[in-house]
């Protein structure tokens, strides 16, 4: 098969195009697995905390959906494929966020979700580090999920240490702040400026 022009040029720079491909098509695959794990998550936590804790899983929730639809584009573009349903090992990627034993052990589930976010933190990373400079593109996109995924470990980490915090509860955040600029299209809640990235 020909190769896709979106890898020649990023060849040309110098990526290891199968090993990146790799990596995003593990992340858009763990995103989705997040994105399940955290709509069962939110069933199972009860009481006073566990209702705080599900406004912010609810927000991370809606965050990894969309950081899913922004890379697939990305991993086509490259001559990638997403694996079909039957084909995701949700077991291997929810290996990260098994759920707890006991959901009214909110430190359990909070360990759970630091635990993976600081993972999620470390392959976007990972990935910012494999394409800056050779991969505008994916690197913008993979900047703009680092950004969300920072955030995300924030709010898990001033929740383990004193309930919901300041940064979870800053007023007016716009939902995806980074992420929801580089998608476009009406349906997507795309209100912020359009940034360009070739
Ligand atoms: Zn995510």
């Amino acid at each position: 098969m020909a190769k896709s022009a979106a890898r020649e040029l990023i060849e040309i720079n110098g990526v290891d195009v199968d090993k990146l491909l790799d990596a995003l098509t593990r992340m858009a695959t763990c995103e989705l697995a997040n994105y399940y794990y955290y709509s069962v998550l939110r069933l199972m936590l009860v009481g006073v905390e566990g209702d705080a804790l599900r406004n912010i899983i609810e927000e991370a929730r809606a965050e990894d959906h969309k950081h899913f639809e922004a890379l697939m584009p990305r991993i086509y573009e490259l001559g990638g494929t997403l694996p079909d349903l039957g084909g995701i090992s949700f077991s291997s990627e929810l290996s990260l966020n098994k759920l707890p034993r006991d959901a009214s052990s909110i430190y359990e589930v909070l360990e759970i979700l630091r635990d993976a976010a600081d993972y999620y933190v470390r392959e976007y990373t990972r990935i910012c580090s494999m394409t800056c400079g050779k991969d505008n593109r994916t690197y913008a996109l993979a900047l703009a999920i680092l950004h969300e995924e920072i955030e995300h470990q924030v709010w898990f980490l001033e929740f383990i240490g004193h309930g919901p915090g300041e940064h979870f509860l800053k007023e007016g955040r716009t939902p995806s702040p980074f992420v929801g600029r580089l998608l476009q299209g009406p349906s997507r809640n795309n209100t912020g400026p359009q940034l360009s990235v070739v």
